[in-house]
């Protein structure tokens, strides 16, 4: 798995997903999260509404590290595979798993 922050290589540390880069910890519920949005893959890539023309998200893909898309706001999806992130998980990321230096402000 890749961080949705920076893309960088998730270690486990401690049985918690760790990303090096921001020191930060991933919670085991979020690993559960992100394991079942990879599961849902396919069934989302089916269904993925056409995104060419929208702008860039701010998370990369948990599962293959891809820039992810911007469907609306707090809602974005990897059109490589359709890993999606909907908004509750966009907000749990954000509030639960703190990243140094995200989006120009640390958290
Ligand atoms: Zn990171
Ligand atoms: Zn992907």
């Amino acid at each position: 798995m890749y961080c949705p922050y920076c893309k960088e290589e998730l270690r486990v540390n401690d049985g918690e997903l760790y990303c090096n880069a921001g020191d930060s910890y991933f919670s085991k519920h979020m690993e559960v999260v992100f394991n079942e949005a990879i599961d849902n893959c396919k069934d989302v890539k089916v269904r993925i509404p056409k995104v060419e023309n929208n702008e860039t998200g701010k998370f990369f893909c948990v599962n293959c590290g891809t820039k992810m898309m911007k469907i609306e706001s707090m809602h974005e999806v990897c059109t490589c595979c359709g890993f999606e992130i909907n908004k509750r998980t966009f907000y749990e990321i954000i509030e639960r798993n703190p990243h140094r230096s995200f989006g120009g402000r640390t958290l």
